[in-house]
């Protein structure tokens, strides 16, 4: 790279924890650059979660808080993150009001550029407003994106070609361009299958995609050697570029033994110990579980026989009194990473948000795929189907949004643990695993990213 004598970025994540999270692990990544400082804007309420994320960093991260809008009709009062949402059903009034906080983005971005500049801003690709904001100051803006290459050009692909939508629900089809990839509809959001496009949803799907196609490019969190082919297919057919700079997850420094560890980590010590292997089980920061489901899963993981570890917001009756030593139900929030990292956890049964996908195949652990909403099952399809890295779980009656039975559950599981099909997956994640940790050890990732600041830099400066 050049010279980054004093570049100053700006980055602005979503307030969601699978988009604030990897944003954290970027800016790590960044300020491992000599002279680059960083200015996170965020709001009061989730500012102390990216300050106790970053209290380590050198230099310092400047933290800009901006207040969230208040009296929003849909959302109760003090709420400013997904994760804290009564129902996911509120996500497009959450991400709409914070269209409100441009005036004071704008005095940010004012007060930040007449002392001493900003080079460029990465924000997150829910805040489409804020391409507004960066064209007005002159600043080049970077779209952060929390999906993959797959998902990107498929749906690229497919917004352009909506043959599909004369399928019923379950029906197959392939991607025009990539045969090898089957589909259903039913493995998009719902608000993609209506072919009139209309709706707040989709009003804000395209409202976001029309202000990223205006940005300098897309920064991803994955690595080139993972999804060449749709990394490739991105750069040739669309715009703007995509930049692969990941995982970012390994940007995460390693935890170093404290005297007060978790007790969760200290179960899975014992359970090392022991020379048991553990079943990791979460569903990320924001899924919704009905009962029923819920009920299922317990069922399966106790029928299973395997060890597990599954952390769940919801109580779940009487699991750990029927499992005994040989299961723990946690309710708080974790460190994921160090759990996954945790020598005894060899299968993670995960929703695939893409950050939980990345941080499993990092730790060279199998996947259990089970996808919940959003473009989860497109990463389920994409680790089991393309990577070989896990298997998915599929309900009896084939559907991708299917009620899933304890007996399947119980099966997977096992397949995962002890089965050819899970050894299979285990020896694939081991690979990729090498391959990921080698695109950020100055590979193509880290190449990618001195690229970028390079790059993004002379667009501003020409
Ligand atoms: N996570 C965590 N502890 C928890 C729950 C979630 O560290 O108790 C992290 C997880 O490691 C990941 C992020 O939150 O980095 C969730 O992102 P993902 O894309 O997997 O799922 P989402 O929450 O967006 O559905």
């Amino acid at each position: 790279m050049s010279s980054n004598s004093s570049l100053h970025i700006v980055i602005f994540p979503f307030m969601s924890k699978g988009h604030t999270i990897p944003m954290l692990h970027l800016t790590r990544l960044l300020l491992l650059r000599r002279g680059i400082t960083i200015t996170i804007v965020t709001t009061q309420a989730n500012s102390p979660f990216i300050r106790q994320s970053l209290y380590d960093t050198q230099p310092p991260v400047n933290v800009i808080e901006l207040a969230f809008p208040a009296n929003i009709p849909q959302l109760p009062p003090g709420v400013e993150s997904t994760d804290r949402l009564p129902s996911m059903s509120l996500f497009v009034p959450l991400a709409n009001a914070t269209k409100l906080m441009q005036p004071d983005f704008e005095r940010v971005l004012k007060s930040l550029s007449a002392s001493g500049g900003i080079s460029f801003i990465i924000s997150d690709g829910f805040f489409g407003w804020t391409q507004q904001s960066a064209e007005k100051f002159g600043i080049p803006r970077l779209v952060f994106s929390g999906m993959n290459n797959y998902t990107m050009t498929i749906c690229g692909v497919l917004a352009g070609d909506r043959s599909h939508l004369r399928l019923g629900p379950d029906e197959p089809f392939t991607v025009p361009g990539f045969p090898w990839v089957n589909l259903t509809m039913n493995d998009f959001d719902p608000t993609f299958n209506d072919p009139e496009l209309k709706g707040p949803h989709m009003e804000f799907i395209m409202e976001v995609a029309t202000a990223t196609s205006k940005s300098q490019g897309i920064v991803v969190n994955s690595f080139y050697e993972l999804e060449p082919t749709y990394l490739d297919y991105w750069n040739r057919e669309f715009v703007p570029k995509a930049w692969c700079v990941g995982p970012l997850c390994l940007a995460e420094p390693p935890k170093v033994d404290r005297d007060q560890k978790p007790e969760w980590i200290k179960w899975l010590d014992q359970k090392s110990a022991e020379g048991r292997s553990v079943l990791y089980v979460a569903f990320g920061s924001q899924a919704e579980i009905s009962p029923e489901q819920l009920r299922e899963m317990a069922d399966g993981l106790e029928q299973s026989e395997v060890c597990f570890l599954w952390v769940v917001r919801s109580k779940v009756e009487g699991l750990e009194e029927r499992v005994k030593e040989r299961g723990l139900v946690v309710r708080e929030w974790v460190d994921q990473v160090e759990i996954l990292r945790h020598e005894s956890v060899n299968g993670f049964m995960s929703h695939c948000g893409w950050n939980s996908a990345m941080e499993s195949i990092c730790a060279s652990v199998p996947i259990l795929a089970w996808p919940m909403m959003a473009e989860q099952p497109f990463n389920a399809r994409m680790v089991a189907e393309e990577l070989g890295v896990g298997l998915r779980i599929v309900a009896s009656n084939g559907s991708v949004r299917g009620f899933v039975s304890s007996e399947i559950v119980e099966k997977m599981v096992r397949e995962l643990m002890e089965g050819e099909e899970g050894k299979k997956a285990r020896r694939k994640v081991k690979d990729i695993g090498k391959a990921a940790r080698k695109a950020m050890e100055g590979g193509s990732s880290w190449r990618t990213l001195d690229q970028l600041i390079d790059e993004t830099c002379r667009k501003k400066d020409p």
